[in-house]
């Protein structure tokens, strides 16, 4: 029985493959009991499909690939980075990746390279969180665990459909609502989802105004008494200031701004003020928007105004990709360092530096992948390093995206040939979950080994080997003399010592376990300058555009993100494929369109043709999911901008201005 992490969403599932290579959930695991999705079940099939088996590479991108050895592989990478400074190279890698992957590629980045240009795949899904987070506790760990959902009798979900995207922990809600009466769940969406469908009670919001929704809240919580002032006197500050901007929207502005009944908004307030223990749950719904962050801190701005963190709640963002959480433990974005540490901090970047043995790190943050794509185009950037992720269908703005694509020097380190690999010039074939070893950290802060089950397909290396290889190649042979996953894990985890996210008591023959206490604030002392939790005035901004529409994008039930994996499942791929967009009847018939129609999005990006679906969607919006590649039909990211969130720079996702026209 070989046990590891599932290799897809944030819950961080337990999984484990029997002798008759069938997956299975891991009976131990404190992330899922043994419960299991449907999505890794089918992981032992599509393994080996569409693999990139040996390194390839061309000079010019109309060429054809020729395989290359290893040797010459980093080469040609070593020859490329040499002949660039620092700053025009840039590495993209990804929340899919093992702890000990990350860990190398920083070190050898920031430590050795002598840049901060590097960022992770999580900055299209988490990093407002992480912002929000850090800006109200001083730091981005989640508060609570998954044990807090079994005693806990209100649950908000607020842009999040839970249901189909971190499905295990849906289940546990429903688990404990089913086992006690007076259970409540509540869901905040545009779109009537599983999760609206399951819960009791849903608020069908127009998309981009939970900011206005949540201020006014905090109003309602103030004018009827309802704030714990005790909680707020001794363990915040920042009160007053958030209380001003709450109070330009009483529950009649709202209602109207959100196109939610007034009686709504006071029934939130009532959760918060009058339930024994609420649990707040988002993801992207908050996360991938313009105005993202200060959505988070408008929720987390409740939380506090209630004392409801610990035995009492708490605010938890589900984290999207398997290992964004031991991304955020190493500081995978452009300014993180190991254990929480921050490069424009001088004594976290004296301690790396010491601790790493390297010169200087740079003080300053290097730019975020949406900035680099513009950096590409500009000529600044000329070397692009993408690991384990896939650009060419996530990234926004696609044509944009493409163009940087085509002429920036491309290296692609991947499993599988998927849609970026046709603007690479080097290709790296990497090993997959279940031909390596390593750790994940899900949302819950749990840190699983996961262990291989199966050798490397053809040439295929891990990742850490890579990074490894190539850094010997440029002359940091001494750091980087790893002989094996468990010795990196052991110095990542020294680094850690002491920090909040203090792994250092962890070895591989322990895992799984959970870094932290079950509270991380048990003591109501936060890692601030002042040592309490801080108010933010959550300020509402929405970016109007041109187009009658508003295209909110999102997850398909048994899909995975860009479809690499799971997408050759054809179990899998039911009632997923051809794309599709769901429309509320009345636009459509407004339209003239019935279900089964071909409609075409377009907004000022770009356009896609999608077959319509009727659902209960929110008048005037619409519903696209994300992630199909160029195999079944035009990626939804063609269509939306590169706008970002201006504290986050997490791009606005889930919102674009767009027109339909019918086919
Ligand atoms: Fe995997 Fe998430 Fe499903 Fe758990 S809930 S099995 S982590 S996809």
């Amino acid at each position: 029985m070989i046990r590891f992490q599932c290799p897809y969403c944030g819950v961080g599932c337990g999984l484990y493959i029997d002798d008759r290579s069938k997956v299975k959930g891991d009976p131990n695991h404190p992330a899922n009991f043994g419960d299991v999705c449907k999505k890794p079940l089918y992981y032992p099939k599509v393994l080996r499909k569409g693999r990139v088996k040996r390194p390839l590479f061309r000079e010019s991108k109309g060429s054809d690939f020729r395989e290359v050895s290893w040797e010459e592989a980093i080469q040609i990478a070593v020859e490329r980075l040499k002949s660039l400074s620092p700053h025009e190279v840039y590495f993209y890698v990804s929340g899919q990746l093992f702890t000990e992957d990350i860990y190398v590629i920083n070190k050898l980045v920031k430590g050795f390279l002598g840049t901060n240009n590097i960022d992770a795949n999580s900055r299209l899904c988490m990093a407002t969180a992480v912002t929000a987070y850090k800006m109200a506790f001083g730091s981005d760990g989640v508060p609570c665990t998954y044990e807090d959902v079994d005693d806990a009798d209100t649950f908000l979900f607020i842009g999040s459909n839970a249901a189909i995207s971190h499905p295990v922990l849906f289940r546990r809600v429903l688990k404990r609502r089913r086992e006690h009466e007076g259970v409540m769940v509540i869901t905040v969406d545009p779109i009537e989802t599983e999760t609206a469908r399951k819960s009791d009670i849903f608020i069908q919001i127009r998309a981009g105004t939970d900011t206005v929704l949540l201020n006014s809240v905090l109003y309602i919580l103030y004018k009827e008494g309802w704030i714990n002032w005790d909680f707020v006197k001794n363990h915040t500050e920042g009160f007053e200031e958030a209380l001003r901007e709450a109070e330009k929207f009483p529950p009649e502005v709202a209602s109207s701004v959100c196109g939610v009944e007034e009686r709504y908004i006071h029934l939130l307030a009532e959760a918060f003020a009058k339930s024994k223990k609420l649990i707040s749950f988002w993801c992207q719904g908050l996360n991938q928007s313009s105005n993202g962050t200060m959505k988070n801190l408008a929720l987390i701005n409740l939380h506090l105004a209630t004392g409801r963190l610990n035995g009492k709640g708490c605010p938890f963002s589900l984290t999207g990709q398997p290992n964004a959480m031991g991304g955020r433990e190493v500081g995978y974005f452009p300014n993180g360092l190991p254990g929480y540490r921050d490069v424009r901090r001088e004594e976290d970047r004296k301690f790396m530096e010491s601790f790493w043995g390297c010169g200087r790190i740079n003080p300053e943050p290097g730019p975020t992948i949406t900035e680099a794509v513009d950096l590409i185009l500009d000529g600044r950037i000329k070397l692009l390093w993408v690991v384990a992720t896939n650009p060419a269908v996530s990234l926004p703005n696609l044509r944009k995206v493409e163009e940087a694509l085509k002429r920036v020097f491309l290296v692609v380190q991947d499993s599988y040939l998927n849609d970026t690999c046709e603007f690479a010039n080097l290709i790296l074939p990497a090993a997959q979950m279940g031909e390596k070893i390593g750790v994940m950290t899900g949302s819950d802060r749990t840190v699983t080994l996961c262990k291989p089950f199966s050798d490397p397909f053809g040439e295929a290396k891990a990742d850490w080997e890579v990074f490894c290889e190539l850094a010997k190649a440029l002359g940091f042979a001494d750091a980087f003399q790893y002989s094996s996953s468990e010795e990196i894990f052991r110095e990542f985890v020294r680094a850690t010592e002491g920090r909040l996210c203090d792994l250092s008591d962890m070895d591989y023959d322990r895992l799984p376990l959970r870094w932290g206490k079950r509270w991380i604030y048990e003591d109501l002392r936060f890692p601030t300058p002042s040592g309490k939790a801080r108010f933010h005035p959550a300020r509402f901004e929405l970016r109007e555009g041109f187009g009658s529409f508003v295209l909110i994008t999102g997850r398909l039930k048994n899909q995975w993100h860009t479809m690499t994996r799971t997408g050759k499942s054809e179990e899998l791929l039911k009632g997923e494929v051809p794309p599709f967009v769901v429309m509320n009847q009345e636009d459509a018939e407004e339209l003239g369109v019935q279900e089964g129609d071909l409609v075409r999005i377009i907004s000022k990006y770009g356009s896609v043709d999608r077959v319509v679906r009727l659902g209960n969607v929110k008048r005037g919006h619409l519903f696209a999911p994300f992630g199909y590649p160029r195999e079944f039909g035009e990626p939804t990211n063609l269509v939306l901008s590169d706008r970002t969130d201006p504290l986050s720079r997490e791009p606005d996702l889930k919102y674009e201005k767009v027109e339909v026209v019918r086919l």
